[in-house]
């Protein structure tokens, strides 16, 4: 991926967040949409080009990236979050960095790793539950199945993570009523843990966004649209 000019990105922020308010209202006035921007194919200075445009939340995949890229703009006010699997020799690194939120929490074990590790930094780091809703083999996440059960689970047993809702990929396929049927799921389990205070629903990506905003997610993570 090669560098933008500010016109080029400006007309492609534009056209998301266009897009992103179109099928937001037809859910309701009321409904809003965080729009966290994926940088992990782009080069850092589109980064900070979209910040000049007004773009503040940014999402990366890999620990060594998020790192280069937070303390390259530590100057700018952004807010940085973590949407890749995280392996467990990363758990320490991940904490240092202190993430505005973790999106891929995606079985106990981590979380419980994650959760000693908390309270060794005496930190706390807000989370969401990754649920594989399309069943993929390629991606992580709970099964749909024991998401509930887990996420009470994760709230009862791990004081240093504040877990704030879910998250979940569309599943890989050009049927749109698959995808549709896995976004909905998503958003089922996460309106039942609203009660346990589940405030966040992570779905949509450059494909699919406007489908997971129908569907009911009030945060997308638009990557390849932005930056093509
Ligand atoms: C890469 C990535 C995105 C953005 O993907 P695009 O299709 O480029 O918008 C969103 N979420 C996760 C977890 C990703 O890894």
């Amino acid at each position: 991926m090669h560098i933008l000019n500010k016109e080029e990105l400006r007309t492609n922020l534009d056209k998301v967040i266009w897009n992103i308010e179109k099928a937001r209202i037809t859910v309701s006035e009321h409904h809003i949409v965080k729009l966290v921007t994926v940088g992990k194919y782009t080069p850092i200075e589109n980064i900070s080009t979209l910040y000049e445009l007004g773009q503040r939340a940014f999402g990366e995949n890999q620990i060594q990236q998020l790192k280069e890229r937070m303390s390259t703009l530590e100057d700018l006010p952004l807010e940085w979050h973590m949407i890749g699997s995280l392996q467990k020799n990363k758990i320490n690194n991940l904490i240092d960095l202190r993430p505005s939120l973790m999106h891929s929490l995606d079985s106990i074990s981590l979380a419980q790793e994650l959760n000693k590790k908390l309270l060794n930094k005496n930190q706390k780091m807000f989370c969401l539950l990754q649920i594989n809703t399309s069943k993929e083999k390629s991606k992580s996440g709970v099964p749909s199945e024991q998401a509930f059960d887990i996420f009470q689970e994760i709230k009862n047993s791990c004081s240093h993570i504040n877990l704030k809702g879910v998250m979940s990929i569309g599943a890989n396929t050009q049927n749109t009523k698959e995808i549709q049927k896995n976004f909905e799921e998503t958003h089922h389990i996460y309106q039942s843990l609203s009660k346990d205070g589940a405030k966040i629903c992570s779905m949509g990506m450059s494909g699919d966004y406007e489908l997971a905003i129908k569907c009911g997610s009030n945060l997308v993570r638009v990557g390849s649209a932005i930056f093509k």
